[in-house]
């Protein structure tokens, strides 16, 4: 058994099943066995089953939340935030599981037709991150579902308590097995039966991108599609023309989620030369109010972070930023809770040469650099290998037009802090990934085209 540890004290959670390649090859087989009757059933029936499943998961939310606040550390109200996000996806694809429509093209041949089927892709697997426990499972099976996809998850051995609770509602709800199945082990060898398995037609896969090569890599032997939703390095820009109170509330909102360990956290803050000390100490003044701790209370508090290789991480990057020149104003190393807990942190004048300035940091820490024109940020926001979203305050509309263009992401936030919800098409660009997940163009993922000429029967 994988034991799971609760990253606030160290105490045990629970155990999660450590399976065989055996063992997982069986549930991979179920997959496979459970789709031709799937894909079959009415898009109503699948959509209602989703409902049902949408509906016994909210009516025990709290319980969810429960377990996410032990075995991630985010905090009580944020994990309920997380469920209701996650939710809508499954609510959003119950619905959408009847609107997968095809299409009709005028013939190029006298007396034909010519029609368009999207058909579902086959049994899917996917690969889900720790860090939204339940939302991710939620995107990713909605999808599939609705389209007619089975599919296999294999959640984070960090946070599979969430998970496996999700797959139990599941079932309760009356998604069979085969349908839904779900495995844990060891990554890589699951990772490597996904991708090298004919039958499995599509993988969709967060996490980082290291991770997301090699999937993408192994699974060019089968041509498996993939949905990769990787890294990000999200600038936040801040034009002296914004709404200033907002651009710090946004700031805020967007960084300490989570303690920072979101691919869409900002990495980067990027503040005019006009505004940039008043900026540093409104922000400096609000965080600095903001409470760590454990997260089992209703309000706000920046939780610890995942496990030691975390805090490691972020201790050597501020390190790095130091020695390059850049000023602490609060923070700046782990807090005195101990364990994993690491403080919110905000660093002035970093130098663009620090490695956080390419590297995702994933904790609680705002890099804040200086900029004079608009053409200097966007060359500057798009120094990066990434592309996941980029965030920007300014109240001029011309300025907020080109900024929409010319910034390289998948997402671009203009005035908000806020990125996510089940409407919109979530994913990135470079190396961030490709494909997208959530709305419309999210179902497109699970579908293959399939064009039928009908000619000869119009005689
Ligand atoms: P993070 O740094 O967010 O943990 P990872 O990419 O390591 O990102 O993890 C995301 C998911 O990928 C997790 O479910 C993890 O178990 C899985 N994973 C890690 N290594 C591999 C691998 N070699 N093959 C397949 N999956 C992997």
């Amino acid at each position: 058994m994988i034991t799971v540890y609760n990253p606030a004290n160290g105490s045990i959670v629970g155990e999660a099943p450590e399976l065989s390649g055996s063992e997982v090859q069986a549930a991979i087989d179920r997959t496979f066995a459970a789709f031709p009757a799937w894909s079959r059933r009415l898009a109503k029936e699948r959509g209602d089953l989703l409902r049902a499943w949408f509906e016994i998961v909210r009516a025990d939310r709290s319980a969810f939340a429960e377990i996410m606040v032990q075995e991630n550390g985010k905090c009580f109200s944020e994990a309920l935030g997380e469920i209701d996000y996650g939710l809508g996806f499954i609510e959003w694809y119950a619905e959408e599981a009847k609107r997968v429509y095809g299409d009709t093209i005028p013939s190029h041949a006298a007396g034909a037709s010519v029609l368009v089927f999207k058909e579902p892709v086959g049994p899917t697997a996917a690969i889900t991150p720790w860090n939204f426990p339940f939302m991710m499972i939620c995107r990713k099976i909605a999808t599939a579902l609705a389209a007619g996809c089975t599919m296999i998850i294999k959640p984070s051995e960090e946070t599979p308590l969430t998970a496996y609770m999700l797959l139990d509602y599941a079932r309760r709800a009356g998604i069979p097995e085969g349908v839904f199945e779900m495995v844990t082990g060891n990554p890589k060898e699951i990772g490597e039966l996904f991708t090298g398995d004919e039958r499995i037609r599509k993988i969709s896969f967060t996490g980082s991108t290291a991770v997301g090569k090699l999937l993408a890599s192994a699974s060019g032997a089968t041509l498996t599609k993939m949905t990769l939703e990787l890294g990000g390095n999200a600038p936040f820009i801040v034009f002296d023309d914004a709404d200033f109170d907002e651009a710090v509330a946004g700031a805020v909102a967007a960084k300490l989620r989570n303690s920072g360990q979101v691919c869409i956290s900002p990495n980067r803050f990027y503040v005019q030369d006009a505004i940039y000390d008043r900026f540093v100490a409104a922000l400096a003044e609000r965080v600095g109010a903001i409470e760590v701790g454990y997260g089992m209370r209703d309000d706000f508090v920046v939780g610890p972070l995942i496990n030691q290789g975390g805090v490691d991480k972020v201790a050597a990057l501020v390190e790095d930023a130091r020695e390059r020149g850049a000023r602490v104003v609060i923070g700046g190393k782990p807090h005195a809770l101990g364990g994993f807990f690491y403080e919110p942190t905000i660093l002035a004048d970093v130098d663009d040469d620090a490695r956080m300035a390419q590297t995702e940091i994933f904790g609680p820490v705002i890099p804040i650099y200086r900029f004079k024109s608009e053409e200097e940020a966007i060359a500057r926001a798009n120094n990066t290998e990434y592309g996941l979203v980029a965030y920007t305050y300014t109240r001029d509309l011309g300025r907020a037009f080109r900024l929409s263009r010319k910034i390289e992401a998948g997402m671009v936030i203009l005035n908000s802090g806020s990125v996510g919800t089940a409407s919109v098409p979530f994913g990135g660009v470079k190396h961030s990934g490709y494909g997208r997940e959530g709305s419309y163009y999210g179902i497109e993922e699970y579908v293959d085209v399939k064009y039928v000429l009908l000619a000869g029967l119009d005689r």
